[in-house]
């Protein structure tokens, strides 16, 4: 089966709007890397993206906003998409992403940074955005039309729990994959405002210190540097903790 667009052949899909817009070498680059998987009978993964509540920027900002959106969301995720990779527009606000000699883990890892992206990123037209993912290995003998299927499964499983996150789909069912993040829960606050406030900075340092991990340019020592600061933090909150509860 042909790779062809989502939204069929009738619809524009915007020229070539973003680089990467469903073009006539698309189909011949995308056969070339299921060949080869097959061939050598490696593991091929999908990522499939697609922009959170991206209609209701085109309803509130216009159509001309939208298309800016839509060329810097591509910017931004093929910065840090990894280099054997084919990253396509497949119509709309919808990509996909190939990677080859990827398994599940390497996925989780990839979406993981891209979301990362995202979130560190500032659209000036809009502020900020997400996106939903969803994840599929092809199988042996696979036509694109069914891989695909199981990747917009699993991306419409993440849309239904949430969006901002990513779901894989893995045998006949769709998992929403473990979040690298932490989200302070209001069941946490203890009543005390100075410990409530400490307890909320230290979730952010947490969080910021798990981002360096996830970095696209990933660097030990920033990534150690940022646990100095976040255990320097924490024997500092132990003791005032203590000195408050007295
Ligand atoms: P969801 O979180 O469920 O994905 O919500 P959504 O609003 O992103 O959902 P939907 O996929 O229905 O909306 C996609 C919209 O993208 C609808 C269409 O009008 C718009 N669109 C498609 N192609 C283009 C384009 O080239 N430029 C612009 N500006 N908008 C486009
Ligand atoms: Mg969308």
């Amino acid at each position: 089966g042909g790779v062809g667009s989502r939204r069929g052949q009738g619809e524009a899909v915007g020229g070539t709007l973003t680089g990467l817009d469903n073009g006539a070498d698309v189909e011949e680059r995308v056969g070339r890397l299921m060949r080869t998987a097959e061939a050598k009978k490696e593991p091929l993964a999908m990522l499939a993206l697609d922009i959170d509540h991206f209609k209701q920027i085109n309803d509130t900002c216009g159509h001309l906003i939208g298309d800016a959106v839509l060329q810097k969301f591509a910017k931004v995720v093929g910065a840090v998409v990894p280099a054997k990779s084919v990253f396509i527009r497949f119509g709309g606000d919808e990509f996909l992403l190939l990677l080859p000699g990827h398994t599940g883990k390497d996925k989780v890892t990839v979406g993981e940074r891209i979301r990362q992206r995202l979130e560190n990123s500032w659209f000036p037209e809009v502020g900020k955005i997400t996106a939903s993912f969803g994840a599929a290995e092809k199988n042996q003998g696979e036509d694109f039309p069914v891989w695909y299927k199981h990747a917009d499964a699993a991306l419409y499983h993440a849309k239904n729990a949430g969006r901002d996150q990513a779901a894989l789909f893995a045998g006949a069912d769709c998992y929403v994959l473990p979040e690298v993040r932490i989200r302070w829960a209001r069941e946490w606050e203890c009543g005390d405002a100075d410990i409530d406030s400490q307890h909320r900075e230290l979730l952010a340092l947490s969080q910021r210190t798990l981002a360096e991990a996830f970095r696209a340019d990933f660097s030990p020592l920033r990534l150690l540097h940022q646990l100095e600061r976040l255990l320097r933090q924490l024997a500092y909150h132990f003791i005032s903790e203590d000195y408050f509860l007295q």
